[in-house]
């Protein structure tokens, strides 16, 4: 759909019925799909031509939400993912296998840090990580010549640093590779990372996106701008013919705006299957309708709550890039004009008990592992998500043993600040 206003994207990206048809993305329940003759079957099989065999690899109702996903980043094709984990780790295995490297941003999602340090490290597969505050000279240092790929996100859960994409972007392509940016808390609303350069875009959909902790869910956009063909030695896989599809080329057949995604969906959704359910994918597209709304309300919220805290004597500090004194409050200005995200990061007075016991003390706010969804919940990351790092990680990733995270749901601000307020209190 040709349109400009990223709430008309939002409500009708994606989908357009025909005469007759669902005005809803209908939910295609069915493992599997027919055909008259096994000669067309085989060509589903070649890739020859387009269609659907068998929802491990592609079904129509994810294949909808994707579309309206790609057309919020301005991508020119995506995948959903049944997790933002696979997300993460399928975008850096289709481009990077045991024996090579990739330059990773410290300030990251711990399930990504793991990922990447242990899981991935096991793969053969190294990775650096670098300050996302480093200058640009460090961050050339970091490269090798099997670096094949450098990663980091928007606003970083949950130490909430701000990524300077530019300066990232320019370091990947002065190394002929791509920059992968995972924006789950910016969202598309709030910051496209392909704007500022960005090559392939991340998304935990677990969180704004469904937006009502409903359904988990990850999704991986291509910006088709990266030219893999101009670095074939690099990029093997997509620029050299692939024997388990009878020698298709990806860059080729599929030219630079669909090669990455079908790879990605050909081999790595084929051989991994971390297909989303067709019915988290539509509960997904219909938290999407209302994405530009919602992100707008977390955003105030998330301003009145830090103004609260920070006026508060009883917090240490607070973190939030639309706070003026906030050392990200510059990056936000320019790559988060009109808002952040509702979630907001703090140190109470007393450091980590404390901290425990005002958590134990909220009413509206929940203690749970989750975030950014419409309930405002909240999370102590150092003895949950965290825990595996010891302190030299905690610091390197930005999170503090005192560090609050405080997730800024759709309720009223007032409700939200006099919850905080009697439990500091
Ligand atoms: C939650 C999260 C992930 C992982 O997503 P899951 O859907 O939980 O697998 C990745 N990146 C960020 C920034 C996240 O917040």
């Amino acid at each position: 759909m040709q349109t400009t206003g990223m709430g008309t994207k939002c409500v009708q990206g994606g989908y357009t019925p025909g005469n007759g048809e669902p005005r809803q993305i209908p939910i295609v329940q069915s493992t599997t799909f027919k055909y008259a003759s096994s000669a067309e079957m085989g060509k589903l099989f070649d890739l020859e031509s387009l269609g659907y065999f068998y929802t491990r690899l592609q079904n129509p109702t994810n294949d909808f939400v994707a579309a309206k996903i790609a057309e919020l980043e301005g991508g020119t094709a995506a995948m959903l993912t049944s997790s933002g984990q696979a997300a993460s780790f399928y975008s850096i295995f289709n481009i990077a296998s045991c024996g090579d490297h990739v330059v990773s941003s410290s300030s990251i999602y711990g399930g990504s840090y793991n990922l990447f340090a242990v899981t991935m490290k096991r793969m053969g597969i190294d990775f650096t990580f670098v300050s996302p505050d480093c200058a640009a000279e460090e961050l050339d240092g970091a490269f090798r010549p099997n670096t094949k790929a450098v990663f980091g996100e928007t606003i970083a859960n949950p130490a909430l640093t701000v990524l300077d994409i530019e300066k990232f972007a320019d370091a990947a392509h002065r190394h002929g590779v791509p920059l992968i940016v995972d924006n789950t808390f910016a969202t598309p609303i709030n910051c496209r990372p392909f704007d500022w350069g960005a090559d392939i875009v991340t998304h935990s959909t677990t969180k704004y996106m469904d937006g009502h902790g409903a359904a988990v869910g990850g999704c991986i956009v291509d910006s088709g701008k990266f030219d893999w063909t101009k670095y074939p030695d690099k990029f093997p896989g997509l620029c050299t013919p692939d024997e388990s599809y009878h020698g298709v080329t990806y860059t080729e057949r599929f030219g630079p705006g669909g090669a990455y995604i079908t790879k990605a969906t050909a081999q790595l959704m084929r051989d991994f299957g971390s297909i989303q359910s067709p019915q988290n994918a539509f509960l997904l597209g219909l938290g999407l309708e209302s994405l530009h709304v919602r992100m707008k309300r977390h955003c105030e919220n998330g301003q009145a709550v830090a103004e609260y805290l920070q006026g508060s004597d009883k917090i240490s500090w607070v973190r939030y890039c639309g706070l003026k004194s906030d050392p990200y409050y510059a990056l936000g200005q320019k790559y988060l004009p009109h808002g952040s995200c509702g979630v907001v990061s703090f140190g109470v007075k007393g450091g980590r008990a404390a901290a425990e016991r005002f958590m134990g003390r909220l009413n509206i706010a929940a203690i749970e592992t989750h975030v950014a969804d419409a309930r405002t919940c909240c999370l102590h990351p150092a003895s949950s998500t965290h825990r595996q790092m010891n302190d030299a990680e905690l610091a390197a990733a930005g999170v503090s043993p005192d560090l609050v995270r405080y997730s800024c749901g759709l309720e009223d601000a007032s409700d939200l600040i006099s919850d905080i307020e009697q439990a500091l209190s």
